[in-house]
């Protein structure tokens, strides 16, 4: 069986669409390779080993080994040395790499193979002591801390240490010398915490990193990015071998990693970061910062750019660039090494990106002909596209901060958005505060995968160090999370809980504000202004717009809502809830009048005062929906939900009421309810109270005709809710259709209306072709729904959903993703009997389900003709119906 593949000298076994065998990485070396870049050889053992090593108890499968043997000769020729020689040896990186991409995850392992002989024939055969001194120090240090489990701390105490004792600023002003003596302390440190000489035999030295690689893949961090990204545990990583090539070799050497395009803002310009006379992860991780890869992204005349130092290595890069692009049609991310001025490319995968820049390149690549409108609108997470409705600084209010010198510092735009929040310095914090509800910023030195869960939990990262590679910047863009990283003139104090910036100090609990788009950091809060549609982001939308069948309106209570659906591209409010409207703290006592009135006249009056704020209500909604069909929900909730509750409520509804408080109390006693979900409300209060329903369509069809009156072409739907039988449809459109008759003659003018109903309780949707035959549309009310078809409560699941879906009884919940099995059968069959009695039925989805991207794909298969969500979910759901299209 073929465990292991080899790719090196222009050719590889593997290729880019063998992800799942090779891992991300493995992939892409093999199909970098292939397409003549210069790679250095290595193989690639593949994730079905790693599953095989679990099987066996952390055992090698049969086999293996020997044919790791076999690849490392073919390694060994191309690159004309040998592993393990002391004169001229081979050195390797053993490197993970999951099918997908999981950013400082697992642990890399560099220049393996060096011991206390062959680093002398390193330092020999490059004619450089120190480079070669350098290199077997970070290789135990790493080897130390990924295979043999000492602490990365108590290395850089021993290299701090040795720093402070000859007076060396940086790693780099470290000699050979120096290297040598910390390569003894270090050694000395393995055998006082291990109990055992470090590892000499190269070989050796090589299982255990391979092993330290597939058991990477079951540790704790791993564990919990695989949970928050839902990857599958049983995927496995591949582990790769790779020829070491040296970005530490002075200063003609450095590595780096770049992006095709600008990440953050998707613009197609060269973006990166690199590092002179370093190795690896030094850029990542944040130790020092890295300089800008080109004269464009300089944002200080000290900083030295790779285009300035490396002229000639850049224009490959700009080479490399291209055709990585044209051959995978998207932004990569790449990483690469120069050593002694010859260029290495050493990993590219499809680069993370902001929602915003995510929009921008797929759009630039359909215009620069590399993919079609579909593949475009396909390559964007419709729940990403949330990140660009983010909230921006209100330009004045930035303007009177930056004043009033509450600009306190500024760091590089990692993830864009506007977010206030208090200030936490650790993850565990930030878990906490969030939890009660508290929006918190997250402020660390920098982050590491330790911080996942306070990052997943802050609504903003800030970091002292680190550049737009860094690990906080790419987790948070990943999670969609407003971010500033690199803000250098910031002190993080992690003892005194506060950071420093200049006199300024700002201590845990206070406030600050971030603006990811521009880096900058304010002191206290800032006003934010809502986002809009506009540029790339808009054209992606005609696209999606053109191409889907499913309709989108919103649900929207006020005339504010309404706009923002507007804007947002609804075409018609879905769902209006005229309860709403009831719930003003200037109406709630005519309501209660209402409510605890004993007679029908006692009620009239009560209803009199309410008409004309309904009325004025609607008119204002009809005007900004002016041409667009307006769904209105007659009043639905349990009455009791308006009821007084305290005593000083008690008191001032017998005030106003003019009647004792005594008499008020026996009221509302009398109308309380055991299970009022289920009890009087819906439709079941126009039946009992017909007085309410008349009132609210009066206040509608007046409202209309007053509009169209003057000149706004309005398109009125009444709706009833919480519908169970035929008759009681019927009774209720009656007593509409008189109403309406009644306010047409009054007001000499007509306007065209439909009545609906809601399909929410089951029953509903088992004789919806009876009531299809007074119903002109159907709405299926999917919350409600749900809980009635599960017979459970949205508001109590959370005791016991968690458990459901731990234990895969559910597959998700089942009020963020419609249940297509039962609640989705019944909708399927309500769709179905209501066509055989009115064909072409006009039928909606209002539920929070209309704006879930893999609801609204079953939705357009069972042929609901529109999905309403709430305003910011609009452009969400006009581009999941188009990809529910394609
Ligand atoms: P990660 O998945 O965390 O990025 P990588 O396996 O890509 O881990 O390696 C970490 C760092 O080491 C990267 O900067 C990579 O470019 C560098 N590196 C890996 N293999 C080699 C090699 N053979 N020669 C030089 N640098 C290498
Ligand atoms: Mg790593
Ligand atoms: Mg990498």
């Amino acid at each position: 069986k073929k465990m292991v593949y080899y790719f090196g000298g222009g050719k590889a076994e593997g290729s880019a669409d063998m992800k799942l065998l090779l891992g991300g990485k493995g992939a892409n070396l093999a199909e970098m390779t292939n397409l003549g870049l210069p790679v250095p050889p290595g193989i690639t053992i593949t994730t079905e080993v790693c599953k095989e090593y679990f099987e066996l108890g952390q055992k090698f499968p049969e086999g293996m080994w020997e044919q790791v043997l076999e690849g490392m000769k073919k390694i060994e020729e191309e690159m004309g040395k040998k592993f393990g020689d002391k004169r001229n040896p081979l050195l390797v990186s053993v490197r993970s790499g999951a099918p997908v991409s999981m950013p400082g995850m697992m642990d890399t392992i560099l220049n393996l193979g060096l011991n206390d002989e062959t680093v002398k024939g390193l330092a020999e055969s490059t004619g450089n002591e120190r480079f070669a001194w350098d290199s077997y120090r970070r290789f135990i240090q790493m080897f130390g801390n990924v295979v043999m489990g000492i602490p990365h701390e108590k290395f850089e105490e021993i290299l701090e240490a040795k720093k402070r004792e000859v007076g060396a600023k940086a790693d780099v002003d470290l000699t050979a010398e120096d290297l040598k003596d910390v390569v003894k302390r270090y050694k000395e440190l393995v055998k006082k915490e291990t109990g055992r000489e470090f590892p000499q035999d190269p070989y050796e030295q090589l299982k255990m990193a391979i092993k330290a690689v597939f058991d990477s893949w079951n540790n704790p961090r791993a564990i919990k990015y695989r949970e928050i990204n839902k990857i599958p545990e049983d995927y496995g990583t591949a582990v790769n071998i790779v020829a070491m090539v040296f970005g530490n070799m002075g200063d003609t050497s450095g590595t780096g990693v770049a992006f095709t395009r600008n990440p953050s803002t998707g613009e197609n310009v060269f973006y990166g970061e690199y590092l002179k006379n370093a190795q690896g992860e030094d850029v990542v991780a944040g130790i020092r910062t890295p300089q800008p890869l080109t004269k464009a992204q300089k944002t200080s005349p000290e900083q030295v750019s790779l285009e300035e130092e490396f002229p000639e290595v850049y224009q490959q890069l700009l080479k490399v660039r291209d055709i990585l692009e044209k051959h995978y049609k998207d932004m990569q991310d790449i990483e690469f090494t120069i050593e002694n001025g010859r260029l290495w490319m050493l990993q590219t995968r499809a680069g993370k990106r902001t929602a915003r820049a995510a929009v921008k390149i797929a759009v630039d690549l359909v215009k620069e002909g590399l993919i079609s409108k579909e593949e475009a609108l396909l390559r964007i997470d419709p729940t990403l596209i949330n990140q660009l409705l983010h909230p921006m600084l209100d330009e004045e209010e930035r303007k009177r901060a930056i004043e009033e010198g509450r600009l306190i510092a500024r760091g590089l735009p990692a993830a864009p958005g506007a977010v206030s929040g208090k200030v936490v310095f650790n993850a565990d914090e930030a878990v906490e505060l969030a939890e009660k509800g508290e929006k918190v910023i997250l402020v660390r030195h920098e982050t590491s995968p330790e911080d996942i869960h306070g990052m997943h939990a802050a609504e903003g990262i800030l970091t002292a160090r680190g550049g737009m590679t860094s690990h906080a910047a790419v987790v948070a863009r990943g999670m969609g999370k407003t971010c500033i990283v690199g803000a250098e003139s910031i002190y993080v104090d992690y003892d005194k809980e506060e950071f420093r910036v200049g006199d300024v100090v700002v201590k845990k609990g206070e406030v600050i504000t971030l603006d990811g788009s521009t880096g900058e950091v304010f002191h206290g809060e800032l006003k934010t202004i809502p986002a809009q549609i506009s540029g790339e982001f808009e054209e992606l939308m005609k696209w999606a717009d053109e191409i889907r069948d499913l309709k989108v309106r919103v649900n929207a209570d006020t005339p504010e809502d309404a706009k923002q659906g507007r804007e947002f591209g609804a075409e018609g409010i879905g769902l209006c809830r005229t309860e709403h409207m009831f719930f003003k703290e200037e109406r709630i006592p005519v309501v209660r009048e209402m409510i605890l009135a004993k007679t029908e006249e006692e009620r009239k009056r009560a209803l009199e005062k309410l008409l004309p704020m309904q009325k004025n209500d609607f008119i204002a909604i009809f005007e900004v929906m002016n041409g667009l069909p307006v769904n209105i929900r007659l009043l639905d909730p349990p009455l009791h939900e308006f009821l007084p509750k305290t005593e000083e409520e008690f008191q001032r509804t017998a005030q106003e009421m003019g009647l004792p408080v005594e008499e008020i109390k026996k009221r509302a006693e009398e109308l309380e309810e055991v299970n009022p979900m289920l009890g009087l409300r819906g439709s079941r209060l126009g039946i009992t109270f017909p007085e309410i329903y008349e009132m609210q369509v009066r206040a509608i069809l007046e409202a209309a005709c007053e509009c169209k009156k003057n000149g706004i072409e309005v398109l009125p739907e009444i709706m009833l809710p919480l519908i169970a039988d035929d008759r009681e449809l019927k009774e209720l459109k009656k007593l509409i259709d008189r109403v309406a008759a009644e306010v047409f003659l009054e007001t000499g003018v007509e306007v065209p209306y439909q009545v609906g109903t809601m399909v929410e309780v089951p029953r509903a949707a088992l004789i919806a072709d009876q009531l299809a035959r007074y119903a002109e549309y159907f709405s299926f009310g999917t919350n409600d729904l749900t809980q009635m078809t599960f017979g459970l409560s949205r508001d109590d699941a959370g005791k016991f959903i968690g458990k459901y879906i731990e234990l895969e009884i559910l597959k998700g919940d089942p009020f963020m993703h419609i249940d297509e099995n039962g609640v989705g059968r019944l909708i399927e069959t309500a769709i179905e009997l209501g066509n055989r009695t009115r064909p072409g039925m006009k039928t909606g989805v209002c539920g929070e389900h209309g704006g879930d991207p893999r609801s609204i794909n079953f939705f357009q298969k069972v042929g609901v003709q529109y999905v309403s969500p709430s305003p910011f979910r609009v452009p969400i759901a006009r581009l999941a119906a188009a990809q529910a299209k394609i």
